[in-house]
């Protein structure tokens, strides 16, 4: 049985049904498992493959102490009826390929319960976390997240009155959109705790870090049987998922002919903490053939400095932009690709990883960055070039997409293609309807001050329509309305874990 452990030590090897239920490793690590890639997926079988099946078989090779039962029933519950497409992740062509280039499609990844990315994961989790218990087990799991956006509402979609769990969301007040504040404050469920924090996003996610490292707190909750875990992306739970659309692409463009069994692909992901581009790079461990991973940021650049010159340096500016979910500047899922990357070098990723705690600051050797280098490229996009990426894509294609996406399109438009990329997908992590003033404003739309205002105007204008769980919020009822300073939340989160 292939075991997980932390990447920066290997002295406490669990299951992935461990790895899931606790979410991170007991000394700040990530979990990963070297069994990762020693096991191939047959891509030439996979023009065939729903994306149900492909999902079982994925999380069969990546979670291996599952049974077979378990991981279909999983599938079953978080992907039948939940997403607005049959295909779950369906892929959209923006121009074919021509005799110079490769064609360019989107992967539309935000037509699940929230209309972002993140429901793909988040569909998932409390599923796979349901099945992580001894049956006779009374400890109830308390979902602890930092979100800058969208992960909050994804993860209360996902979690709301599951069994056994709770959760509580934290979001930096005032940084987030309109819509997403909404989605998140007017959140039913009986185990729901949802709270604003006078901070950005790093501010609340180094503090919910601490929480989870906090053994005093650790002890009195579990004196009432609960134990904190995690739905960031830094969980396996959350990663896995994510890792099965670029498959389920792979097989859309086999069944359009679009490519040959065994072709490359480029993907071109909109990146904040790491999670989406490096389920791609799992995908490519796997065995799909992966041309490049283009990782794409907003102002907010640190992993293209990183990627470009080998310094990790989150001592900057921080900007909020129009794409709040990538406004970060630790991208926790980086570790994970540095322990892959170093040949699993543990001592070499701790020490790295402690350098950031203290300085803020760590810097990789020349062979280290050469080898990351083949396989991710990177680029990024101000708001001006956001906004412009908005309108080009309308005017050129008649496609609407939302900031996060359209930093992906200005990537994919300055960087020619990956010499061996048959295709280049670019994916797609929110409905423009989650931005809808932002995207009006980049179309040169009449901007009105409500955000379904907006939402009104980008339809009529577009001839596309808001998803109904957006439209719908307008007159929901507000459930939460807490706010709280960074050196509270450990309390909030006490105080909601007393309800459970
Ligand atoms: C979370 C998010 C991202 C960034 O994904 P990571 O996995 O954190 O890199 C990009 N776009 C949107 C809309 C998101 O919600």
């Amino acid at each position: 049985m292939s075991l997980y452990h932390s990447t920066r030590s290997r002295a406490l090897a669990c299951s992935s049904k461990d790895a899931i239920r606790t979410g991170i490793a007991p000394d700040g690590g990530l979990f990963v498992s070297d069994a990762l890639g020693s096991e191939k997926y047959d891509v030439s079988a996979l023009a065939t493959k729903d994306y149900a099946e492909i999902a079982r078989d994925v999380l069969g090779m990546l979670l291996p102490d599952y049974t077979p039962e378990e991981i279909a029933a999983c599938v079953e519950e978080a992907y039948s009826g939940t997403f607005e497409s049959s295909e779950v992740t369906p892929l959209v062509s923006l121009s074919d390929a021509s005799d110079d280039a490769p064609g360019t499609y989107v992967l539309e990844l935000f037509h699940g319960p929230t209309s972002a990315f993140k429901d793909v994961a988040l569909q998932m989790l409390p599923r796979l976390m349901a099945r992580t218990g001894t049956a006779d087990s009374a400890q109830k799991i308390m979902i602890v997240t930092a979100t800058s956006g969208d992960t909050g509402k994804a993860a209360l979609a996902g979690f709301a009155d599951a069994p056994g769990c709770g959760i509580t969301v934290f979001y930096p007040e005032g940084k987030v959109s309109r819509v997403q504040q909404l989605q998140m404050t007017t959140q039913a469920g009986k185990n729901v705790a949802v709270c604003a924090v006078r901070g950005n996003f790093d501010d609340a996610q180094s503090a919910v870090k601490r929480i989870f490292a906090d053994q005093e707190l650790a002890d009195r909750l579990s004196a009432r049987d609960v134990v904190l875990s995690s739905a960031n992306s830094i969980n396996v739970g959350r990663l896995v998922p994510q890792v099965v659309y670029y498959f389920a692409a792979y097989a859309q463009l086999l069944r359009r002919g679009d490519i040959q069994p065994g072709d490359a692909v480029e993907f071109c992901v909109p990146t904040g903490n790491f999670g989406d581009v490096l389920a791609g790079y799992y995908a490519k461990l796997l065995g799909l053939p992966v041309a490049r991973l283009l990782v794409a940021s907003d102002k907010n650049n640190v992993l293209y400095d990183f990627l470009t010159t080998g310094v990790y340096d989150r001592n900057r500016p921080f900007f909020t932009t129009t794409s709040p979910s990538m406004d970060i500047l630790i991208s926790s899922n980086l570790e994970r690709m540095l322990y892959f990357l170093s040949e699993g070098d543990c001592e070499l990723v701790a020490s790295l990883m402690a350098e950031l705690a203290e300085s803020g600051r760590y810097e990789i050797s020349p062979e280290l960055l050469g080898r990351i280098q083949e396989t991710f490229g990177c680029g990024w996009a101000d708001e001006d070039e956001v906004a412009q990426a908005i309108a080009d894509c309308w005017g050129a294609h008649e496609y609407v997409m939302d900031p996060h996406t359209a930093c992906g399109y200005h990537v994919l438009e300055q960087t020619t293609a990956a010499p061996e990329a048959k295709a280049r997908v670019l994916l797609s992590t929110a409905s423009p309807y989650k931005f809808p003033r932002a995207v009006a404003q980049a179309l040169g739309l009449d901007v009105p001050r409500d955000d379904f205002a907006c939402m009104d105007v980008l339809a009529n204008a577009t001839n596309t329509v808001p998803p109904a769980q957006l439209a719908r919020l307008s007159d929901a009822p507000i459930l939460h309305d807490s706010v709280v300073d960074i050196d509270r939340m450990a309390a909030f989160v006490e105080r909601a874990a007393k309800k459970l």
